[in-house]
């Protein structure tokens, strides 16, 4: 067993879900006016081993939208269409070093990273182009359902329309990425735009979630199912650039206290990937000012703390 006393780890578990339920710093996002309506105080953490041990607390089993979570599996799948020249072709892989949404683009006039909006619009552009948009969400839904073992991810139609409404900011990324040549050829922007929006309102619960962590941390092969789902190189270069991009602006700080590849979404969304070991989901809806879940960056926290998870622990 990768974590003999699974029983003890279950208990800390408990006990940190217990501990974190009276924070209520933060706020809900609300740029998404359907996003604004989930409750605040919900609060769910999954934990999932590479050999199939799994533990929850408090609701892991109700959905939320992945948002920009659903960044990691878009670019994998960009990856292992594109290979890695095809891919970084179009998308950088430079911290940004700014919020999710920053108007920005490197030097050849290309997003940072895949991790940050205009870099994400591109991964979903890359996703089997040639194809009917039905095609290839049904791709996106159909990978999200092996990497969790095979429970069917939902959508939230409401925060996709919502999204599409209230999208000035990710249009004006769109069109100047048009304008400086971005996309791969025969880009329809609208429909690129369409499918990032609906890649982000995928729902899943805490419990799918460590499911699909515990698939990276395994090397892309599900622990429930034995599927490999990616290839060692896709999830290698998905949770490098996890590690120096995933959490926002914050990506630099957590990469130094915390060490591991992380993913976070405003839906309050946060994947953690403890490579070789396990995949943990935190979903708790307020948002510290960078974007990220006040409870899960607090959870990273007590977790460095008392199990010797970061890379370069040298007690
Ligand atoms: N769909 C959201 C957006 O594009 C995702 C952002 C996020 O989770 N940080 O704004």
């Amino acid at each position: 067993l990768i974590v003999p006393d699974f029983g003890l780890l279950a208990r800390e578990i408990d006990a940190t879900y217990e501990e974190l339920r009276d924070e209520r710093g933060g706020a809900v996002a609300d740029y998404i006016p359907q996003l604004a309506r989930t409750d605040p105080d919900s609060f769910g953490i999954a934990v999932c081993t590479v050999d199939g041990q799994r533990h929850l607390a408090g609701d892991a089993r109700t959905m939320f939208c992945v948002q920009s979570v659903s960044k990691t599996v878009g670019y994998c799948l960009a990856l292992e269409e594109h290979g890695i020249d095809g891919t970084h072709q179009h998308v950088g892989r430079e911290p940004s070093g700014l919020g999710f949404n920053e108007v920005t683009f490197n030097q050849q006039g290309l997003p940072h990273n895949p991790m940050i909006n205009a870099g994400a619009i591109i991964s979903a552009s890359l996703i089997r182009p040639g194809e009917p948009l039905s095609d290839r969400y049904e791709h996106v839904e159909r990978t999200w359902q092996r990497l969790a073992g095979g429970r069917r991810p939902g959508f939230s139609n409401s925060v996709y329309l919502s999204e599409r409404a209230t999208a000035d900011r990710n249009f004006a990324l769109g069109y100047l990425m048009r304008e400086r040549g971005a996309f791969p050829e025969g880009t329809d922007l609208r429909e690129a735009l369409e499918f990032y929006f609906q890649c982000c309102s995928v729902e899943v619960d805490a419990d799918m979630l460590a499911m699909v962590a515990a698939t990276f941390a395994n090397g892309g092969i599900c622990p429930l199912t034995g599927d490999r789902v990616f290839g060692p190189d896709t999830v290698q270069h998905c949770q490098s650039l996890m590690m120096s991009c995933g959490m926002y602006d914050f990506s630099g700080e957590f990469a130094f206290s915390i060490g591991l590849p992380a993913k976070s979404g405003v839906s309050g969304a946060l994947m953690i990937v403890v490579p070789q070991v396990m995949g943990i989901a935190v979903w708790s809806p307020r948002l510290d000012s960078q974007g990220n879940t006040v409870r899960g960056i607090e959870f990273c926290k007590r977790l460095v703390e008392r199990y010797v998870v970061h890379p370069h622990d040298a007690a």
